[in-house]
């Protein structure tokens, strides 16, 4: 037995399915997962001194790879500060000042620890407001865990199959309006009937929780007018496109201003930080300034926001997004070859360094689409690549990452990777 599979029994026996977080535990994909013993760069090492190479980074927050030793020296030298203070510090002034500069609509910020809770703040802020209860969401978006954002949404509930998850509220989940993204119709005309209650409309601007979608040209700009429209605030949940898809995130790539903006994963450079932001009219209504209540024992501390801060700086040198876009290009297109090579029908595509793969022959331009592709040979293909030493997320409806660790030859040995596993995925 190996190594990971004997960890894996103990921790089933005390961690619910023996993981922290559902997708971790590879039931879509099949087989048990590896643990990490460590990870450098863009690779992980597994317990058992296997190596990978990741392109799951983390689930997004690790855009310099793992372990880059600016942000470890950051680390290092706040920890010896102290790691908690419960009182503020000038870390997150610096910090919040770094994401005000990258995204000018983002002009007041608050930290929290996770994108569960900086979706959850974002919305209480948009119901206090607006004086209105409802929000519209859009099918396989994902926005954490919080009770009225699992309506319909992607990511780990989409490949665990439910619909919902039992123990939200039927009352909670009646406030949230669904509607299929990439159809500014359909949005226009939830709007139309319910947009006198609707507080808000919440969107993922490039979807990574249903695999990866890309906006079509205008949607982004007519939900803008849609909720000008109607009085509702915009919000997007840039917890992960955000320093992902360009250096301002989502907003700066598509031109669109949102009322609020979620982020999590990059800013805190791995370290569990989410936060929230945006119109400073809206956030001067957040305690102490305003009665909207919301706060956290570990918000802003000072370890995680060194690494968002070390994180962010790096991303600052010149070419950084040009580098790595290019090279998430050069992959992409590298898997859609060799499906070609393989008569797979592929749909692939990327935003900077976020990306995915559905087999089908697309367009892919909503969640029942991306359901509708071959998860089954995105599974067989999965553990093919982690049997060659690629490491995909697992799960047909996932993003992938690059990062800047991942270099020219890591790109190459990929594809080539990943293309054999085609073979093998699709001869089985
Ligand atoms: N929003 C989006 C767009 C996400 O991708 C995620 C997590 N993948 C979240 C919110 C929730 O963030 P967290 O897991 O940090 O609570």
């Amino acid at each position: 037995m190996s190594r990971s599979a004997e960890l894996f029994e103990r921790a089933r026996a005390v961690l619910p399915g023996g993981v922290n977080s559902p997708v971790r535990a590879f039931r879509a994909v099949g087989g048990t997962p590896f643990f990490v013993a460590r990870a450098q760069g863009a690779r992980l090492t597994d317990a058992d001194g296997r190596t990978y190479l990741d392109y799951v980074c983390a689930w997004g927050p690790l855009i310099l790879g793992h372990a880059p030793a600016p942000v470890l020296r950051a680390i290092c030298d706040a920890a010896e500060r102290g790691w908690s203070y419960g009182a503020p510090c000038e870390a997150e002034v610096e910090l919040a000042e770094q994401v005000r500069r990258r995204m000018p609509a983002v002009e007041m910020v608050r930290f929290v620890n996770s994108g569960t809770e900086a979706t959850m703040a974002a919305v209480r802020v948009a119901r206090a407001a607006t004086g209105r209860d409802r929000i519209l969401k859009f099918e396989g978006c994902y926005h954490g865990h919080a009770d009225g954002f699992l309506v319909r949404a992607g990511s780990g509930v989409a490949t665990l199959g439910l619909p919902d998850s039992p123990g939200v509220p039927a009352a909670l989940a009646a406030l949230t309006l669904t509607v299929p993204f990439n159809d500014a119709d359909a949005a226009a005309d939830a709007l139309r009937r319910h947009g006198a209650d609707v507080a808000a409309v919440i969107v993922e601007p490039f979807v990574g929780n249903a695999g990866f979608i890309a906006p079509e040209p205008g949607f982004l700009a007519a939900l803008r007018e849609l909720c000008d429209r109607h009085g509702a605030l915009l919000i997007f949940d840039e917890v992960m496109t955000g320093f992902r898809v360009g250096p301002g995130g989502a907003q700066q790539r598509v031109g669109v201003r949102p009322d609020l903006t979620t982020l999590g994963k990059i800013v805190g450079g791995g370290m569990p930080v989410g936060a929230y932001g945006g119109r400073a009219d809206l956030m001067r209504r957040v305690a102490p300034e305003g009665p909207v209540y919301q706060a956290g024992t570990l918000a802003g501390n000072p370890v995680a926001m060194a690494a968002g801060l070390a994180t962010l700086r790096e991303t600052e040198r010149p070419g950084f997004y040009e580098t790595l876009e290019r090279r998430t290009a050069r992959l992409v297109a590298g898997i859609g070859d060799a499906a070609r090579r393989h008569g797979v029908p592929v749909t692939a595509g990327h935003a900077g360094s976020m990306w995915g793969v559905f087999f089908a022959p697309g367009p892919v331009r909503n969640f029942a689409q991306a359901r509708g592709t071959d998860t089954a040979l995105f599974a067989r293909w999965h553990r093919a690549a982690l049997a060659r030493g690629v490491f995909l997320a697992p799960s047909a409806f996932e993003a992938g990452f690059v990062s800047s660790a991942h270099t020219d030859a890591d790109i190459d040995f990929t594809i080539a990777q990943l293309d054999a596993a085609l073979g093998e995925a699709r001869a089985r």
